[in-house]
């Protein structure tokens, strides 16, 4: 078995061979994905209190690591069961009680989210048993104590002048004694990357983590101690109907973004899953914070049965016969909005039209509101709260003023650009869902994304991206299981103006001498991959700017007079 981001030449899914399936190649060079764990990592990192711990070798753990760190630029823990010889043959059943022993006296997590790497998966490790009989010895172990854990915690801390309790070794002797601290809730996920993509590993661990937590009461996990002051700060009481939104694999700042567009409305009460806009994107800290501040809390999480209503973002995501919105609708009854990542402004005009449906009153309650507070003001500028505007299909749209002015905003820079970008191609790479939504977006801009790739093969990209934008079938191509060696033969025929995708593809828009619109995952070349946005009209505001410029200065670098007025 040859790991699809250590080795060049992965071998193929062995779910497909390529004589059934020859739109699919053999092999792949330089996949347009990554290792489906690491998706997983993300989404646990999103998550307040929690430890990601990969049940496999430590390079998995140490590979993922640095991915994640070079794009996020924070430090990122991630636990390892740490696989040798024997556990490979013998099992990581010991592995796995050891390091999670070890990731509770060291951080004394909320919840430890466990993702089982190639190696785990190919030997057919029994996780839930694995898990099951950890939770039959703690609770073993705690009896044995007769304390809830706080004691013993104060005393192996007491001998410890550092403060930081040592790790337990692999012999049971040394296990016992050390006992239990609290219990964490475990969330495992299936993350066999030689079948799957970083953001399948990512909306596989979001699935877990509703199914495992939504609807049970406090159960095992015991308190990290007082949440950060941030997330205090955020959290409503439980008891109080709120939103759930699966933004999906986005930035931090596109999180951000997301809470206010929907604070807009009156939704203040929102529960983004996973949320790591702090975790992932903090401030500088005077003092290392072992558990970096943020994410959706667990209470949260157990609230979703409760939730009003929920939002999944994904033109292919919307597909899945199984994700995290699907459960809450078909567990609980909870109203599913299954829309396209909100870039462009028929993307944002329907995720508008979902918050208006969830919320219809809103609207008329502020305009109510603002005309008894102060009349005088709305009369002085002579706008309301909310304004009326009319999407591509005809259909009124009832809007917040601060959000028409973006979306007309938008519109504007649309026709300012036109010129600039009538005709131009662009070759998309990268999650599924990402290059759906950019696709969708460029042709409302004029141009054409002539070849659409991605790593997934799940066999709904083409119908999702014709279905939110029909005028681009018969006009582009989309290639599912894609590769940058699949991607550059097809370069010479398209000749693309501009490619957008991660920094995987530089090299390429390099050879090619054409620019490159850094967005999704991996950005490792630049400062502030953290910090892209792209969702909402703000968001799209800034990708569409990012375009037309980087066309404009190809243009004038490649241009013998060296025009500076374009
Ligand atoms: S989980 Fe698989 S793809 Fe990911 S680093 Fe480990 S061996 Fe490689």
């Amino acid at each position: 078995m040859s790991c699809p981001n250590c080795s060049p030449f992965p071998a193929p899914s062995s779910e497909f061979t390529p004589s059934e399936h020859p739109e699919f190649p053999s092999g792949s060079t330089n996949p347009c994905k990554l290792c489906t764990p690491l998706g997983a990592c993300l989404a646990f990192k999103g998550i307040a209190g929690t430890v990601p711990l990969l049940h496999g070798s430590q390079g998995c753990a140490t590979y993922i690591r640095r991915y994640l760190i070079s794009h996020f630029r924070e430090p990122i823990d991630i636990a390892s069961t740490n696989f040798s010889e024997d556990s490979a043959v013998f099992g990581g059943r010991k592995n796995l009680h050891t390091a999670l022993d070890n990731v509770g006296r060291q951080y004394r997590p909320v919840l430890v989210g466990i993702a089982t790497t190639c190696l785990s998966e190919t030997m057919g490790e029994n996780m839930p048993m694995l898990i099951g009989e950890y939770r039959t010895e703690c609770g073993m172990r705690n009896a044995e104590c007769g304390t809830d854990g706080a004691t013993e915690e104060l005393s192996a801390g007491a001998s410890d002048t550092t403060g930081v309790v040592p790790f337990a070794s692999d012999s049971e002797s040394i296990r016992t004694p050390q006992s239990e601290f609290r219990n964490p809730e475990l969330v495992h996920v299936s993350t066999p990357s030689f079948k799957g993509t970083h953001a399948e590993g990512f909306h596989a661990a979001v699935r877990a983590l509703v199914e495992t937590l939504a609807g049970t009461s406090d159960g095992r996990a015991g308190p990290l101690g007082p949440p950060s002051e941030r997330t205090a700060q955020r959290s409503v009481p439980t008891s109080e109907a709120r939103l759930a939104l699966f933004p999906g694999m986005v930035s931090p700042a596109d999180l951000r973004h997301l809470r206010d567009f929907c604070a807009a409305w009156g939704e203040a009460t929102i529960t983004l899953v996973p949320d790591y806009a702090e975790t992932l994107d903090g401030p500088s800290w005077s003092e290392f914070e072992r558990m970096p501040h943020g994410g959706t809390t667990i209470e949260e999480l157990r609230a979703l049965g409760r939730a009003t209503a929920a939002l999944e973002f994904g033109h292919s995501l919307a597909a899945a016969p199984a994700t995290a919105g699907t459960h809450l609708n078909k567990k609980f009854g909870v109203r599913l909005h299954r829309l396209g990542l909100p870039i462009g402004v028929r993307a944002n005009d329907a995720f508008c039209a979902a918050l208006s449906e969830r919320c219809p009153e809103v609207g008329a309650s502020l305009l109510a509101k603002a005309d008894a507070e102060s009349p005088a003001s709305r009369l002085l500028h002579g706008k309301p709260l909310f304004c009326t505007a009319v999407d591509s299909s005809g259909r009124e749209l009832r809007l917040p003023a601060r959000i028409a002015a973006e979306r007309g905003r938008l519109i504007d820079s649309y026709v300012d650009a036109h010129k600039y970008l009538a005709g131009k191609k662009a070759i998309v790479y990268g999650e599924d869902d990402l290059v759906a939504g950019i696709a969708v977006f460029l042709a409302e801009t004029g141009i054409t994304p002539v070849l659409v790739a991605s790593g997934e093969r799940n066999r709904r990209l083409a119908d999702a991206i014709f279905a939110a934008a029909p005028e681009l079938r018969d006009r582009i191509e989309v290639r599912e299981g894609s590769d940058f060696g699949d991607i550059g033969t097809r370069i010479a025929e398209l000749k693309p103006d501009l490619l957008i995708g991660s920094s995987k593809g530089y090299k390429l828009a390099r050879s090619l001498n054409v620019p490159l619109v850094r967005c999704g995952f991996p950005v490792h070349d630049r400062l502030g991959a953290q910090r892209i946005q792209l969702l909402g009209y703000a968001g799209t505001q800034q990708l569409f700017d990012r375009i037309v410029n980087a066309l404009l200065e190809a243009k004038q670098e490649h241009s013998d007079i060296g025009y500076a007025y374009l």
